[in-house]
């Protein structure tokens, strides 16, 4: 597949990819850095998962020395040929493994991390669960665990990012729809406080726009609402764990922010934050 050869040749980073070192991707470093390299993608953070529980797929899938030496040595290899591939990690957060996840990061070090909530045990957004849950229950207290969990985990201040911010609307298709937690955007408002209260960036993740969901985790009002909150930082990625979803939908990510008059991304390189301009054509006329 293509598709994706159609976008402008401008886009400055995608910050969110998974390789074959996630169990969820069978994709070799090579075939991204081959693909950014033709679509004109200046920077990739390779971000595959970590995740601290014994029954989660990425647990111990691989080791962080093998994941550090693939990202690493793919860098050198694709240095003179205008990529930066820059050596990152999505890390699954919960509070019940807050303290592993801290140790982790105690000991290891990442050029950039994203923060994501995925699944936990007890967590009532497992499809078996989901039904029962939803019964009787107003759209906030639906959602309230899954951004009780977003909101411990900006208060970390571990991560540079917070990844795909509103996720819990896949897992709660067909039942809710994104219009009706569009129409509800109290739901929000604690977790992305929490985030701009412990300065950390929001995500714009673009993999929404391929899912049924057919929108960006988090839609453009979420944005412009941290905009509103006083958030300063804002992070773009496709979640690629295909080869044709690289960059998928970044343009049209980046165009979210520039809308909520974000006109950098932060990234970090293993030193402190860096900004990171948007191409020019995104400004606002
Ligand atoms: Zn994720
Ligand atoms: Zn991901």
């Amino acid at each position: 597949m293509t598709a994706t050869l159609d976008q402008a040749r401008d886009l400055p980073l995608d910050a969110h990819v998974h390789t074959d070192l996630s169990p969820d991707s069978l994709v070799p470093i090579d075939v991204y850095a081959a693909l950014a390299v033709e679509l004109g993608i200046a920077e990739l953070a390779i971000t595959d998962h970590v995740d601290f529980d014994p029954r989660d797929p990425a647990f111990e899938y691989t080791s962080f020395e093998e994941r550090e030496r693939s990202v690493r040595q793919a860098a050198e290899r694709w240095a003179d040929r205008g990529l930066a591939i820059r050596f990152g990690a999505e890390l699954t957060y919960n509070t019940s493994w807050d303290a592993d996840l801290r140790d982790h990061l105690a000991r290891h070090r990442y050029d950039f991390t994203i923060g994501s909530v995925h699944d936990w045990p007890g967590s009532p957004y497992v499809r078996s669960r989901l039904p029962r849950w939803i019964e009787g229950r107003g759209l906030d207290e639906i959602v309230g665990p899954y951004f009780e969990q977003v909101a411990a985990a900006a208060r970390t201040g571990l991560f540079d990012t917070i990844g795909h911010f509103d996720v819990v609307k896949r897992y709660l298709q067909p039942y809710v729809t994104p219009a009706q937690l569009a129409a509800q955007p109290e739901i929000y408002e604690t977790a992305l406080q929490a985030i701009v209260d412990s300065g950390t960036a929001l995500e714009i993740n673009t993999s929404g726009l391929r899912h049924s969901v057919g929108e960006t985790y988090p839609p453009a009002a979420v944005v412009e609402r941290f905009r509103e909150l006083g958030g300063i930082g804002v992070t773009a990625g496709s979640d690629a764990h295909r080869s044709d979803w690289l960059a998928w939908g970044l343009d049209e990510g980046y165009r979210i922010l520039a809308r909520a008059e974000f006109s950098e991304l932060t990234f970090r390189r293993g030193g402190a934050p860096v900004a990171i301009a948007l191409p020019e054509r995104f400004a606002l006329a």
